[in-house]
């Protein structure tokens, strides 16, 4: 007799299972079920199987719907999003199901997906390729690949380029071509891999010493700078583990919609095993075909953002991290997780290596990677160096800084820059400005009064959005026209003040009205496709000037881009956020790396006020090595992280007075409870008000993990259960990236 009473995990905020009855249907653990739940059907994921219930047997219902048609959920994943929701405070079936495509969570069997095919039309056939116009690359392509095979789907449209699906439809509408709806299934391109270059030196020691340990569990942080070859590592290795049958491999990337060559190198490099990506620009339903290709196996390389870190992979045998110290891979709400420590416990769980590539390691990283665990035992990672470009030709950019308080500035713009430049368009060079401040200028001042614009809902400024005569607010999107007057003063003399991406664009326009500019920023790439446009066609050398802010900064390889400006950059160095320095070291370093790829030397211009600071003496020698070392030291002797492990209490209500009250209760109820955990008293974070909400906090800091491991679990949950907390929006934030 099956026992009758089904565990139930569901997406409610409660840390507990719910009781069913099975009601005859046969389910498995990891299935996915319907169940009544109040007055409304909910989706649920069976966890298990019991004989008694905390509740009246007669009371319990029986769940509406199994949906036996699909894969259920396997152990390891469902242990390991167990495990993480223990980890960072947050109910588990709500981290289960958010863990899902949303395709998952809906009311509805997840049917498999359709997809268009495309092929040429008769007309279509009598064509040749030179028909198409030069310009039209990708177009031609297309069509030299529609007439090689007979049909071409959507996904292998996207392996061709990022924009050919776009062409095809261009094709459609000539009537060249036609297109078709079929099943979606995964296939391969049956083409020769590209060529390969040999490895130097250090590529190959770290491919042999990754590979040598392969069948173990060992997290290994592959430093190099940018160019130096780490991807072609990376290919190296995932040829390695591929070669094994049916192993699978995931790859994370920070944010694969700014990265896609990336996808599109693997494709040409790997093209034997079936790759999909799993990010939150595809549609609902591409999502959840990749999501069930990755969980049945056919799937063999999977890149996805941080998300993709809880996706099922049966035949998991190693776990890549592209640029590991970037810090999306932390989610900021609902379950604060940080994708690079659970592919950590994934791997250990496994025993499957994970590498930790970065020109600039996370400083947590840097030092699991290089500080001795003790006299006997060396550091926790492995540590790989690429200390040279991959590209003998290829040299390190140039690196000056220009003291801004010492020469004239034309718009904010010093004549060096200027000059370097009118350089580069007279060469036909491209260049890349980066400024991080979207929008036409930070701020609207009085002159009279000195009034600045402030946003009602938030302890922030407004940004002034010229072009569309808006004042906006950047952290809860309020808008408002740009005033006329003063509203303390009444004077008409308001000044939009300081620079942003729209003012620097219209700046060069005017100063260099011959160069063709391009601004990347999230108003301009509020399109999908807008980013993988502005890159084609600086590939194509349509664009002379760049514009943007950290989009600009990942991955992008443009081989005529010599020269890379950064425009006051200052207020990193001194804000109270600890660490803003480590963020922008790291930020310089890889927008300074976009100059110079290939056999063109770069330079690379930074405007400051403070050309002597010792972040940009380590960047001019691009030595991120001691300037690691310096801020560890640092951390250690102010006891920050790595060297204590903190998480903070986060409270948020329009009465601070609630917030006050509930902060002080968990204040009081953790120093009762422990003497292991430092408790500090509820502050305010910097930024007081966010989204017409209060905000406080209340940290916790051990210098052990455990130790705030055990304060958490009873903590939390005696928070929970106290009256005050429902009065406020509350969260425990493990592992704090921002305070
Ligand atoms: P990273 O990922 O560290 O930025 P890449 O792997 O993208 O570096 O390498 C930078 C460039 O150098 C790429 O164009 C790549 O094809 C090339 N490259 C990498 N390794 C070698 C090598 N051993 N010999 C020649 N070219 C290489
Ligand atoms: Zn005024
Ligand atoms: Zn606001």
């Amino acid at each position: 007799m099956p026992k009758p009473i089904l565990k139930i995990a569901l997406d409610v905020p409660l840390d507990r299972l719910f009781d069913y009855l099975s009601g005859g249907l046969h389910v498995q653990i990891g299935q996915r079920v319907l169940v009544p739940f109040g007055r409304r059907s909910q989706i649920g994921i069976v966890m298990g199987f019991a004989d008694t219930s905390d509740f009246a047997i007669e009371k319990l219902k029986p769940i509406t719907q199994a949906f036996a048609d699909e894969l259920p959920i396997d152990a390891q994943t469902l242990n390991l999003i167990k495990f993480s929701a223990d980890y960072y405070q947050y109910p588990f079936g709500q981290a289960l199901l958010s863990a899902l495509p949303a395709r998952l969570r809906q009311i509805a069997p997840a049917v498999s997906r359709k997809q268009f095919a495309y092929g040429l039309t008769a007309l279509g056939q009598t064509i040749a390729v030179e028909k198409i116009p030069k310009r039209q690359m990708v177009t031609q392509r297309v069509f030299a690949a529609l007439q090689a095979s007979e049909t071409l789907t959507e996904a292998e449209l996207d392996a061709i380029s990022s924009s050919a699906r776009k062409a095809a439809k261009q094709l459609v509408a000539q009537g060249w071509a036609s297109s078709q709806q079929v099943q979606a299934t995964i296939k391969t391109l049956t083409m020769p891999p590209a060529i390969e270059p040999q490895l130097n030196d250090e590529q190959t020691l770290a491919v042999e010493r990754i590979t040598q340990e392969a069948q173990t569990f060992k997290a290994w942080l592959l430093h190099g700078i940018t160019g130096s070859g780490k991807t072609e590592v990376y290919i190296r290795l995932m040829q390695h583990v591929l070669a094994e049958k049916d192993a699978q491999i995931l790859v994370l990337v920070p944010e694969i919609n700014l990265t896609p060559q990336l996808e599109a190198r693997f494709r040409s490099r790997l093209p034997n095993y079936p790759l999909v990506s799993l990010h939150s620009n595809l549609s609902e339903s591409e999502r959840l075909h990749h999501w069930q290709l990755a969980q049945s196996g056919a799937a063999k390389i999977i890149i996805g953002t941080r998300l993709s870190i809880f996706t099922p992979l049966p035949n998991l045998k190693l776990i890549i991290i592209d640029e590991e110290h970037d810090s999306s891979y932390k989610q900021q709400d609902s379950m604060r997780y940080h994708a690079r420590d659970i592919a950590l416990v994934r791997a250990q769980r496994l025993k499957i290596p994970v590498v930790l590539g970065s020109a600039t390691p996370a400083l947590e990283s840097w030092h699991n990677a290089t500080a001795n665990l003790n006299a006997l035992q060396a550091s926790k990672y492995g540590l790989l160096s690429l200390n040279q470009r991959a590209v003998t030709a290829a040299q390190l950019p140039m690196i000056e800084c220009i003291d801004t308080t010492k020469v004239n500035l034309q718009h904010g713009l010093t004549p060096q820059l200027i000059a370097a430049l009118k350089l580069r368009l007279a060469r036909k060079e491209q260049s890349l400005l980066f400024i991080n401040r979207r929008g036409y200028s930070p701020v609207l001042l009085c002159a009279a009064c000195h009034w600045i614009a402030p946003c009602t809902r938030c302890s922030a400024r407004l940004v002034v959005h010229l072009g569309q005569r808006k004042l906006r607010c950047h952290h809860c999107g309020h808008e408002q026209k740009i005033p006329l007057q003063c509203p303390s003063c009444g004077d008409a003399d308001l000044h939009p003040t300081g620079h942003g991406t729209q003012r620097l664009e219209q700046t060069l326009a005017q100063l260099l009205p011959t160069a063709r500019i391009a601004r990347v920023d999230r108003d301009s790439i509020s399109r999908k496709n807008a980013l993988v446009e502005i890159l084609d066609k600086v590939n194509n050398q349509e664009i002379d000037i760049l514009v943007g802010t950290q989009m600009l900064a990942k991955g992008h390889d443009f081989p005529n881009l010599t020269l890379v400006g950064v425009i006051d950059t200052d207020s990193a160095l001194h804000s109270p956020d600890f660490r803003a320095s480590e963020r922008l070291f790291a930020q310089l370093m890889q927008v300074a790396g976009r100059a110079g790829r290939a056999d063109k030397a770069g330079q690379v211009i930074i405007q400051t006020q403070f050309p002597d600071h010792e972040l940009f003496n380590a960047l001019r020698t691009q030595d991120y090595v001691s300037y690691a070392n310096a801020l560890l030291l640092e951390r250690e002797q102010v006891q920050f992280p790595p060297y204590v492990f903190t998480a903070l209490i986060r409270a948020e209500a329009n009465d601070f007075a609630l917030v006050q009250a509930f902060l002080q209760h968990a204040f009081t109820l953790a120093r009762s409870m422990t003497n292991a955990v430092l408790v500090y008293d509820p502050v305010r974070p910097q930024m007081e008000r966010l989204k017409g909400m209060e905000r406080g906090h209340v940290l916790l800091q051990a210098t052990h993990r455990p130790a705030l491991q055990h304060l958490l679990k009873p903590l939390v949950s005696q928070l929970r259960a106290h009256k005050v907390a429902a009065k406020v929006r509350w969260a425990v934030d493990v592992n704090p990236l921002e305070f």
